[in-house]
C-alpha cells in the first residue's frame, strides 16, 4: 500500500465515483465524525457521485438514502441498493418535487428466514463464548449480523473466525467486519452489488478507472481487489495478515479522518 499522497493527478483526474465503507472507515468509535461527513458533503458538492457501501441493514440504509448527501448507498454486504430520485422540476406540486425513495435488490438475494442461518446463529451461541446479535438485526432483511467487537464485552478476531468457519461449513456465506460477522445464504457480495447498482443507476461501461473505493477491513476485500484505485484508512494495517487483496493506496490517519485525508486529496487534485 503507498501514501495516499502517492496518487497521480492523471489518476484522481479520471475519478467519478467515490465509493466508501461506513464503519471504521468513516466513523470511529460507532460516530460518524464531522471530518468524514464534511468530506461526504465536499465530494458531493464537487460533483462527484458519493456512494457508501456497507454491511450495515435495510433499515440504515433507508435513513441514509434519504438524509446523507449521498447518490444511493449499498446495504448488507450487497443484498441491496436504495437511492434517491427525484421528481420532474416542471412539477407545480409540492409533492411532485419531493424525491422519491428508489429499491433494487440483488437478484440472488434470500430472506434472512433460512433455516441454515438459524442453524449457524444456534452453532455460534453454543461454541462461541460471548457472541451474541448484532442490535441492528431488526432492520436486516436479508442476512444475520453476530456481534464481536461493536459492544462490549468485546472479543478477539479469533472469535469471528469461529464464527466464520461454522457459517462457510453450513454452506453460508460470511464476512468479518470490523465489529460484525455478517452471514447470508445468497451469491453476492459488496462488489457485485456495487456494479449491478452503477450500470443501472448510472449507466456506468465498467471503467475501473473512474472509481475509488475506501474501506477498513476484510468484508471490503472485494472491492479493494477489483478496483486499482482502492484506498484504506490507517486502522486496515490490524488485519493486514487477514487480507490477501490489500488496496494500492493507504492514508495517513484512521477512521474518519482518514477518509476525510483520502478526500481532500481527491478534491486538491480535481
Ligand atoms: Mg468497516
Amino acid at each position: 500500500m503507498k501514501n495516499i499522497a502517492k496518487m497521480g493527478r492523471a489518476e484522481a483526474a479520471g475519478i467519478r465515483y467515490v465509493l466508501m465503507d461506513i464503519d471504521d472507515t468513516i466513523t470511529r468509535q460507532g460516530k460518524l465524525l464531522a471530518s468524514s461527513y464534511t468530506a461526504l458533503w465536499k465530494l458531493k458538492e464537487a460533483g462527484f457521485r458519493v456512494i457508501p457501501v456497507t454491511g450495515r441493514p435495510a433499515g440504515w440504509c433507508d435513513c441514509i438514502a434519504r438524509e446523507w448527501p449521498v447518490d444511493g448507498v449499498i446495504g448488507e454486504n450487497g443484498a441491496l441498493a436504495f437511492w434517491e430520485e427525484s421528481a420532474s422540476p416542471q412539477g407545480t406540486e409540492i409533492a411532485q418535487r419531493l424525491p422519491i425513495l428508489k429499491t433494487m435488490y440483488h437478484p440472488d438475494a434470500i430472506k434472512n428466514d433460512h433455516p441454515i442461518l438459524a442453524r449457524i446463529r444456534e452453532r455460534a451461541f453454543a461454541q462461541v463464548p460471548g457472541i451474541r446479535d448484532a442490535k441492528d438485526q431488526f432492520a436486516r432483511l436479508f442476512d444475520i449480523a453476530l456481534d464481536f467487537a461493536e459492544e462490549e464485552p468485546v472479543l478477539p478476531l479469533s472469535a469471528a473466525e469461529q464464527v466464520k468457519t461454522i457459517a462457510l461449513g453450513e454452506g453460508a456465506r460470511v464476512k468479518i467486519s470490523s465489529i460484525h460477522v455478517n452471514i447470508w445464504m445468497g451469491s453476492y457480495d459488496k462488489l457485485s452489488m456495487t456494479e449491478l447498482f452503477l450500470k443501472e443507476r448510472f449507466n456506468w461501461q465498467g471503467d475501473l478507472a473512474e472509481m475509488i473505493f475506501v474501506g477498513d477491513s476484510p468484508n471490503d476485500e472485494p472491492m479493494f481487489a477489483r478496483f486499482p484505485l482502492a484506498c484504506a484508512v490507517a486502522n486496515i494495517r490490524r488485519y493486514e495478515g487477514l487480507i490477501k487483496n490489500l488496496p494500492a493506496y493507504v492514508a495517513t490517519q484512521e477512521c474518519g479522518d482518514g477518509f476525510a485525508e483520502i478526500a481532500q486529496t481527491l478534491l486538491d487534485m480535481n
